[in-house]
């Protein structure tokens, strides 16, 4: 048998050939930041950047954004703010999930600043910095939502405790609204009234209430420091919002094979799909391991009775739909609108971006942009076009 030696190893397919990919367009990512820049009015804007910077990719969506000047970032767990800590060197990066037993280092060695929710989390940092001495930390107060955040009682008291330790120097006080995406909703009007109080009461200490949809809710909205995320990735965080922005991902994936099939054969897993017609096929390299979700199914998938209809992809000018379940690596396209000569096996069909909204993507698949791109997984090879 023939041993295979790691040194001269070809481990990397080439853009141009590989079987799924994905472009980053990091100009548009900061044309948006400054879009919703521009919309924060006075605020200063921040930059939310979890889950790998909505699976676009952290290290580079970081370190174009702080390239272009944001200066306050959020990531949700410790490892994600000692990543971006090499591409943001003096930026205050928040860590939203805050400090626990074993994180503290972690915090220390890369300035991260812990958002602290809850009681507890308050005590452990003290003990923490009795031993390191004065370190920033930020604040979260729950306003409705019921996910994290001290109570507006606790916060309050919190505020007018002369016994708290003197060392204890918050940056930011900060909460999260619930119905951003709806303007008219009255829970709108019902958190910011509870944030002002607890705003008031931490004096001279920052506040930020709005991530990207609460930033269209207007000035009183917007406080010292605003937190875009989905709008920065080209992502509706209410209908429509995107319309204003630029779409900053592409995703591609190749046709390995077209096939012609006849009227009343049936189509991928479980048959669900019967051909009322005769047929050609793409068959094309992403699946649901890519993100490509099963919910997008043109058929067949028991229980997707939200949307009517399965997902499309775009291929030399058209839109064209899926037929049948999607699987695990491949997705099957109905290309037989298209003239035969148009479409060959080694094609790309874009699977969302300029032509494909990914708001419409992930409609398809009955959910949002935001978990269409934190889903896409490893497999794409990534081009990043850089800021001019
Ligand atoms: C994720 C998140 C954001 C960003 O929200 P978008 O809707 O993506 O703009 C802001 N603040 C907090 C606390 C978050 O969890």
């Amino acid at each position: 048998m023939t041993e295979y030696s790691n040194e001269f190893m070809e481990t990397e397919i080439g853009f141009d050939a590989a079987p799924a990919r994905l472009t980053v367009d990091l100009s548009a990512i900061v044309s948006n930041w400054r879009t919703m820049r521009a919309l924060s009015g006075t605020a200063r804007t921040g930059a939310v950047v979890k889950a790998d910077g909505y699976g676009l990719g952290i290290e580079d969506v970081g370190e174009a954004l702080y390239e272009a000047g944001a200066a306050d970032f959020f990531v949700a767990v410790p490892e994600e703010g000692a990543t971006l800590r090499r591409f943001a060197p003096d930026a205050r990066i928040f860590v939203l999930s805050g400090m626990w037993p074993g994180t503290e280092a972690m915090f220390f060695e890369n300035g991260l600043v812990p958002v602290l929710a809850s009681e507890e989390q308050l005590a452990f940092f003290f003990a923490a910095i009795a031993d390191y001495g004065d370190y920033p930390c930020a604040l979260q107060v729950d306003t409705g939502f019921n996910r994290l955040g001290l109570s507006h009682d606790e916060a309050l008291r919190l505020a007018a405790d002369d016994a708290r330790p003197a060392s204890f120097s918050p940056v930011l006080v900060l909460s999260h609204l619930a119905c951003g995406d709806d303007a008219a909703a009255p829970m709108n009007r019902e958190q910011l009234a509870r944030f002002r109080d607890v705003a008031n009461a931490f004096e001279g200490v920052e506040a930020s209430l709005s991530a990207s949809a609460g930033i269209l809710l207007g000035a009183d909205y917007h406080f010292e420091l605003t937190r875009p995320g989905i709008a920065l990735y080209g992502g509706d965080s209410a209908p429509g919002a995107s319309k204003k922005l630029q779409p900053a991902a592409t995703a591609e994936a190749r046709i390995i094979q077209t096939r012609f099939a006849k009227k009343g054969e049936n189509v991928s897993y479980g048959a669900t799909q019967q051909l009322a017609r005769d047929s050609r096929l793409a068959i094309v390299s992403a699946g649901y391991a890519d993100g490509y979700l099963r919910a997008k199914s043109g058929t067949g998938v028991p229980l997707r009775d939200a949307v009517p209809a399965g997902g499309m992809g775009f291929i030399a000018g058209h839109r064209v739909p899926i037929l049948g379940r999607i699987t695990m690596d491949m997705t099957i396209f109905d290309i037989t609108d298209l003239p035969e000569s148009a479409v060959r096996a080694g094609d790309y069909v874009e699977l969302f971006g300029p032509n494909i909204a990914l708001d419409d993507a992930a409609a398809a698949a009955g959910t949002i942009g935001y978990e269409l791109l934190t889903s896409l997984g490893l497999r794409y090879n990534r081009r990043y076009i850089q800021p001019d």
